[in-house]
């Protein structure tokens, strides 16, 4: 992939060398997001916003316009993805953007004169998230000497409807001796043409509704909340949240000592649900706010390669000496 003024659409778009290139500048980043420099490299570029957190961006020194919920845009008004782009893409640097359809950030992306990246479009993929849950991986795992290749992992809960999962199953189609052990309703399985695609790449995939005995020896649990926003009523929803709850009595009798836990929240916390209950927040393993940590740094190494800074970020840094920037 050449990045400089590409958009991220799709995990379909990357090879091995790529997701090592942008691991290798979110590895860069880290002085940046931790608060020790920081930098401006990005001094005077617009981020156009429709829907993100913007924080990775602000951290490069660039300024966020916010155009968020569509009641507020134009689109309420009947306005093609078009229009908008093309109106959007003339004051912007790059434009992240989150939409309920399938499809629609490309079908965006192909009107916008400046890179889109995808932040999650309907059910289909949420690229950035699945960089950052495998940059997450690669860390957790080399704490135990170990790397991507031969990763045992479950991936637990709506993996019909979860985005993240179905972007991060691509993603490990690029490694080698992967198992998967999918684990879901019956109704909310992986779409078909995913699990096709991972056994083509050679992973090992099994498929299952039993939370217990599918968490035993992996690597990685990946919980998923019930995309319930995805479902045609809150009753349909209702069936399936609180189906496969983990806690620290479930990974106790079940998982493997290192066994790291992982979900891309937000966590649905409320009684009914508790996908991962609050008893494991202080088990070492549960890796959730580490994932939000690098998902700082791999977007920011993100904006870095589509606007082509990479080079330039430590030229317009410097050092801080406030109080916090020693909390690392
Ligand atoms: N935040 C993730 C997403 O946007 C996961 C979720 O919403 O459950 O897909």
């Amino acid at each position: 992939v050449e990045f400089a003024g590409s958009h991220i659409l799709s995990i379909q778009q990357f090879e091995r060398a790529d997701v090592e290139r942008i691991f290798s500048v979110a590895d860069q980043m880290e002085p940046y997001a931790q608060r020790q420099r920081v930098t401006k490299v990005l001094d005077g570029a617009i981020l156009g916003n429709m829907f993100f957190e913007p924080s990775a961006f602000n951290l490069l020194g660039g300024e966020v316009r916010e155009t968020t919920g569509f009641e507020s845009t134009a689109i309420a008004k009947g306005e093609s993805l078009y229009d908008t782009a093309r109106v959007l893409s003339g004051y912007s640097d790059v434009i992240v953007m989150r939409h309920p359809a399938e499809g629609s950030v490309a079908e965006f992306a192909a009107a916008s004169r400046v890179p889109v990246l995808n932040g999650g479009d309907g059910s289909n993929e949420h690229p950035s998230q699945a960089l950052l849950d495998l940059y997450t991986i690669k860390k957790e795992l080399s704490e135990q000497r170990r790397s991507i290749d031969k990763l045992r992992i479950a991936m637990v809960g709506d993996l019909r409807y979860g985005r993240t999962v179905h972007s991060l199953c691509k993603l490990l189609c690029l490694y080698d001796d992967v198992q998967v052990r999918l684990v879901s309703p019956g109704e909310l399985r992986m779409p078909g043409e995913i699990v096709e695609q991972m056994r083509s790449a050679g992973m090992q995939v099994e498929e299952s509704d039993a939370l217990e005995e599918s968490i035993a020896h992996v690597d990685i649990v990946y919980s998923t909340r019930i995309q319930e926003e995805r479902f045609n009523s809150q009753e349909e929803a209702d069936l399936y949240r609180g189906r496969f709850r983990l806690n620290q009595s479930v990974y106790t009798a079940n998982c493997e000592p290192n066994t790291v836990i992982m979900h891309p929240l937000p966590r649905d916390s409320r009684d009914n649900a508790r996908e991962l209950d609050d008893d494991l927040n202080d088990n070492p393993n549960l890796a959730i706010f580490r994932q939000t940590d690098n998902g700082v740094l791999v977007r920011m190494a993100l904006f870095a390669l589509t606007l082509d800074v990479v080079g330039q970020v430590a030229e317009y840094s410097r050092e801080v000496n406030w109080y916090t920037a020693g909390r690392f």
